[in-house]
């Protein structure tokens, strides 16, 4: 029986580390949005000056497209002064080539405006180029890292489940099945405690010197009255509790 206590033990430290991992693992998502959203952050001004050189490029654009439909119609009209044979006419179209030009110069005033202010947005970008390439090299080394971080704990998890496996096998099979009955119904999943000093570590209930002397000697499977735990005794004095992790 010593031994299949034992393996219960190493079973125990196993699926700890296991539940470990896994929770872990589970974080990642999380982990990740938040070194990315931290990232943002920090980077906030730097996106405002760069959505406003974009509206500063996009708006010029648009006005260039402007002027160039504005001059059409300005030679039109022109065209149209010069051929103009009577007093009517005329006075159409001059008024008609006062507008365009009244618009051509209102345009390229507007371009003129956008042009200094893409400018500056690309001055500024460049002020802070050197500051956001480091946030993005630091942001770049975290995510890094926790890439390396999650192959490794990855492999750690079926490193665990593998041994878990090969103990669950050395169990016999009732041992094995009150192991994991137990373990399935506590909330923390650790259904394995140490018996110190006359009562069971994990629910802190006394435990009757008969029951202490049995757990002792480790011929048969005891359960703590209270939480239903198979009980162990540790006789090494800085005995380590079965649900602390040591990977
Ligand atoms: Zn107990």
């Amino acid at each position: 029986m010593k031994a299949e206590l034992e393996k219960l033990i190493a079973l125990q430290h196993t699926d700890t580390n296991i539940r470990h991992i896994k929770n872990e693992l589970d974080a990642i998502p999380q982990r990740r949005a938040e070194i990315e959203k931290e990232f943002d952050q920090r980077a906030f001004e730097f996106k405002a000056i760069e959505a406003r050189r974009d509206a500063a490029r996009e708006k010029r654009v648009k006005l260039e497209a402007d002027l160039a439909l504005t001059r059409t119609n300005a030679e039109k009209a022109e065209r149209d002064l010069m051929s103009s044979t009577n007093e009517k006419a005329y006075t159409a179209a001059i008024r008609e080539v006062d507008t365009a030009r009244k618009q051509i110069s209102t345009l390229e005033t507007q371009i003129l405006e956008q042009m200094e202010a893409l400018e500056g947005a690309e001055q500024e970008i460049h002020q802070h180029e050197p500051e956001v390439a480091k946030l993005r090299a630091e942001m770049g080394e975290k995510l890094r890292a926790f890439e390396a971080q999650t192959v490794t704990r990855t492999q750690d998890l079926a490193h665990l489940r593998t041994e878990r496996e090969r103990l669950m096998a050395s169990l016999p099979k009732q041992v094995g099945a009150l192991y994991h009955r137990i373990s399935s119904r506590i909330r923390d999943g650790v259904a394995v405690a140490e018996a110190r000093q006359g009562s069971c570590t994990a629910c802190l209930m006394t435990l009757r010197p008969q029951v202490m002397s049995q757990i002792r000697r480790g011929n048969e499977i005891i359960i703590c009255d209270s939480c239903n735990r198979i009980l162990y005794y540790n006789p090494v004095e800085k005995s380590q509790p079965a649900s602390s992790a040591v990977v």
